[in-house]
């Protein structure tokens, strides 16, 4: 029997990663071993890379979007049997703290999660608990499987529960890519009309093919005008913010009706800066978004399922390739969700 597999380890922060080979980890009480099929590639990653997650600690394996097969089952595992195909959520909860008995854990007080904390699935074999896997259908890739914990129910929180949009919804989302590709299909599924922008007109083709109906080239139009032309003044209703700079919240309260919400779903720079009094005065909300629930998941892995969804990638490496998979990611050569495939 094999003892060892291909990880891609961290070894040190501002770093490339190593391509090592290691033991193969043992489930113990409660876990599970997954043969890994699909990791995905996310923003995080290259912000873990650059060491600004201060509980991610050196050396360990990154990735928190995982796709695979239940392979080996440690003591005490009910519900699974070897062969079965599963996604892995990211975030281990406590179960006990006011945020887990509340139905928020993703708002833990003492989560651990996955890909970070512990090691994730950017390796051949990876140990989760069992309480972590969701069996996914047959016709479902593994590779869009692998980015429903983080890419698609992250955006199906975003949308659902912060946002509450609704089939009267006119929504924009801000800077479209590995997360708003998803999100553009998510808040077509509850009837809304979507705007989308992007410097990047290739990035804003591939949004209308999944069914935005508006697409706003900023380095070329004025998103403001355009809103106001095609919503007769009324503004969007929800604003989801992928950029996460400095200005994009307060470019999403200006396109925003009173009584609107920005919701913050990207994170670039560590502030933000938005106007007092035309937030306050017209009762603007931001808020804030963390992952998602276990709810989330469950749906957002059935609306795949059914075809209403279908996770978009933009190009699977091989995990060998991971450091130029994550040079792609930086520089904004992959115009959407990448995974690797094992
Ligand atoms: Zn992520
Ligand atoms: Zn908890």
């Amino acid at each position: 029997m094999i003892k060892t597999m291909k990880a891609a380890v961290l070894e040190q922060f501002h770093h490339e990663l190593k391509i090592k080979e290691i033991p193969i980890p043992t489930p113990q009480r409660g876990e599970v071993l997954i043969k890994v099929r699909a990791s995905g590639l996310c923003g995080t990653d290259l912000h873990i890379q650059e060491g600004r997650l201060a509980t991610v600690k050196v050396p360990y394996v990154p990735g928190h979007e995982t796709a695979g097969e239940v392979w080996k089952l440690g003591e005490d595992v009910t519900g699974f049997e070897i062969g079965d195909r599963v996604i892995v959520a990211i975030d281990i909860l406590c179960n006990t703290c006011r945020f887990c008995t509340t139905g928020r854990g993703n708002l833990c007080s003492k989560l651990i999660r996955l890909g970070f904390e512990r090691n994730g699935g950017h390796e051949e074999y990876m140990v989760a608990p069992a309480d972590n896997l969701l069996k996914i259908g047959n016709n479902v890739p593994f590779e869009k499987a692998a980015i429903i914990p983080d890419a698609v129910a992250c955006m199906y929180h975003a949308i659902k529960n912060q946002a509450q949009v609704r089939a009267t919804d006119r929504i924009c989302i801000l800077g479209i890519g590995g997360l708003g590709f998803q999100g553009i299909q998510i808040a077509k599924h509850f009837g809304a009309e979507i705007f989308c922008t992007s410097r990047n007109d290739k990035k804003l083709e591939i949004a209308k093919k999944y069914g935005a109906d508006h697409v706003v080239n900023t380095s070329k139009q004025n998103l403001y005008d355009v809103v106001e032309e095609i919503t007769s003044g009324e503004m969007c209703d929800a604003v989801f913010d992928n950029i996460g700079i400095n200005s994009s919240v307060q470019t999403g309260l200006d396109i925003c009706r009173p009584g609107g919400k920005v919701i913050m779903v990207g994170y670039c720079e560590d502030t933000f800066c938005a106007e007092f009094q035309s937030t306050a005065m017209k009762e603007k909300e931001i808020i804030g978004i963390r992952g998602s629930n276990r709810r989330d998941l469950v749906e957002t892995i059935r609306l795949v399922e059914k075809g209403i969804l279908d996770p978009y990638i933009y190009k699977t490496y091989d995990l060998d390739e991971i450091n130029l998979a994550l040079a792609d990611l930086k520089t904004g050569k992959s115009l959407g969700r990448t995974v690797l495939k094992l």
